[in-house]
């Protein structure tokens, strides 16, 4: 019998090569980040289901695994389109921060998790991750353990990250504003970053100058959608940037932002490698 010869193509990643992609979900957050051996981390969902077919198109068709989901903060517009990610894909991993909501989204990824049997992480300054051999997820907020703890404003109560591989940077503060970006300053952590996701989209109560100054990134994302009501992001907040010369990507504007970071100090690997719980000694 005359068979059809599949061949099946995997499709590896350029070596060494991390990929971040800021995805196209409309008014909110959603982060896809592939490590080069093969780990999928998402940082929020947006607020809808879109996020399903920005996934299809950034993570190969054969994987159906996440391996760690980031949530910043249980707002409709970073929680909403995580249900149905959590519903289709092998989740391996959930951090929160562990603030009460009631938000309907995030009680059902609540009872997902339990359904699923997904480990739960909650975040805190010293407990950072290595993701695969080469990327490091350094928690950078909150400092101690928030479980339980309510917040008037949600915003302030964002997982803030820095996902670290070799001398690149990112930093991811969902929507922390001005109060949480003074408690990191305060912290004395490393903030700087090549890459900032831009706080709060955009808005005016987020990106302070001492922020700014700190994380000193050449690019700065924001994550807004087009003509959203909420005027995100805000003249001032461009203006900081412009004028720090930080070169400046909008989702509103461009749709999905792809970043591919390549690493051109092999020894920081290893530094890394030691950093390891389990692969390697
Ligand atoms: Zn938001």
């Amino acid at each position: 019998m005359m068979g059809v010869v599949a061949v099946i193509l995997i499709l590896n990643l350029p070596e060494n090569e991390l990929r971040i992609s800021f995805l196209n979900i409309g008014q909110g957050d959603s982060i896809y980040i592939r490590t080069p051996d093969d780990y999928s981390i998402i940082i929020d969902g947006g607020p809808s289901s879109k996020i399903l077919e920005e996934l299809s198109e950034v993570m190969p068709l054969y994987n159906r695994t996440v391996d760690l989901i980031l949530i910043t903060h249980p707002h409709a517009d970073h929680v909403n389109g995580l249900v149905e990610v959590i519903k289709r894909y092998d989740v391996k991993g959930i951090m929160i921060v562990g603030t009460p909501s009631y938000n309907y989204f995030y009680q059902k990824i609540l009872e997902l998790i339990k359904e699923k049997n997904i480990p739960l992480y909650f975040a805190k300054a010293d407990n950072d991750f290595l993701i695969g051999k080469f990327v490091e997820l350094d928690v950078l907020w909150p400092i101690e353990f928030k479980v339980g703890v309510p917040y008037e404003n949600l915003n302030n109560a964002s997982l803030a990250v820095k996902i670290n591989y070799g001398d690149h940077s990112i930093l991811l503060s969902g929507d922390a504003e001005i109060e949480e970006e003074q408690e990191l300053i305060k912290s004395g952590f490393d903030l700087s970053a090549d890459i900032l996701k831009v706080g709060h989209h955009g808005s005016r109560t987020a990106s302070s100058i001492n922020f700014l100054d700190k994380v000193n990134p050449k690019t700065a994302v924001i994550q807004s959608g087009i003509d959203n009501s909420f005027g995100h992001p805000h003249k001032e907040t461009l203006r900081k940037l412009i004028k720090r010369g930080i070169e400046i990507r909008r989702n509103d504007l461009e749709g999905r932002i792809d970043f591919k970071l390549s690493l051109y100090q092999p020894p920081v690997f290893e530094v890394f490698a030691q950093a390891s719980h389990t692969r390697d000694q």
